[in-house]
């Protein structure tokens, strides 16, 4: 089988923080055009810095980014403005413009890149039809539900049409039926050819979509699976104990209020 132009690329990537704290260690990702990506791994898993350095916010300390055919790993300011613009993303608290509306929040991607006016109105009425808030143009955030206002902000991600969508957390802030609608949406934007990197630590989702996984333990990759399922490793906690000592332990914490 002929292998799949990739899109996003991570060879030997470590991330240390200025604090001296090692985020991602040792990272080789190969993320084809097209697929939907699960990435998980428990809070402090370095899920988010891994968006970071797609998206250039932070630099890796060693290591090589590669983004669409493009060496990311040392941009220059005005290349990392130009970079990000061509990677559509949300984030779990939305972050939209709370001064203007739905249209305009949208409207505000296209004209940063310099689209036309005259075809800013079409573009942004079919993105915001494609998602689903239509009849919310005129309104503001602060008006919108929880997953009004992620739906904006996911119109605002696509209506430049980007080859890449990230989305870190975006159900973060939802309740579980919104959030699998969210998820659902996310979907349909894949089967249109976006490719999707989901961050999640929300296994409920991510055992119902069977996408591939990415699971990050720790800063290092812990697995990389197609069709995974999310259940949160316990090894590390118990192989310092024996099987006998596990199971005891858990016992005097069930029962030792009892005997
Ligand atoms: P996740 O998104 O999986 O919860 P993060 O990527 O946010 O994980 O964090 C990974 C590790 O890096 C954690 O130990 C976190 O405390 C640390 N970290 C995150 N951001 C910073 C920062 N700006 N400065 C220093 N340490 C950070
Ligand atoms: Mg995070």
């Amino acid at each position: 089988m002929e292998k799949k132009a990739s899109i996003v690329s991570l060879e030997d990537v470590t991330m240390t923080y200025p604090s001296g704290v090692q985020a991602i260690k040792d990272l080789s990702i190969d993320i084809a055009k097209g697929e939907f990506v699960f990435i998980v791994g428990a809070s402090g898993s370095g899920k988010s810095t891994l968006v970071k350095l797609l998206l250039c916010e932070v630099k890796p300390t060693s290591g090589k980014i590669i983004v669409n055919g493009k060496n990311i790993t040392y941009l220059k300011h005005k290349q990392v403005a130009a970079h990000r613009r061509r990677i559509g993303c949300v984030f779990q608290d939305f972050r939209l413009l709370k001064d203007r509306n739905v249209f305009e929040n949208v409207a505000f991607a296209q004209k940063v890149v310099g689209v036309q006016n005259r075809l800013v109105g079409k573009n942004v009425r079919r993105i915001l039809s494609l998602v689903g808030v239509s009849e919310k143009e005129k309104t503001f955030p602060r008006e919108l539900s929880g997953g009004q206002q992620q739906r904006v902000a996911l119109a605002r991600a696509l209506v430049n049409q980007p080859t890449l969508l990230i989305a870190d957390e975006p159900t973060g802030n939802l309740d579980p039926k919104t959030s699998m609608e969210i998820m659902h949406l996310l979907e349909d934007i894949n089967a249109q050819g976006t490719t999707v990197i989901v961050v999640t630590h929300d296994n409920e989702i991510v055992n119902q979509l069977q996408k591939r996984v990415i699971y990050l333990k720790e800063g290092q990759l812990h697995s990389d699976e197609e069709n995974a399922k999310y259940v949160e490793d316990l090894s590390i906690e118990s192989a310092h104990l024996s099987q006998g000592a596990f199971e005891s332990q858990e016992d005097d914490e069930i029962w030792g209020g009892l005997r």
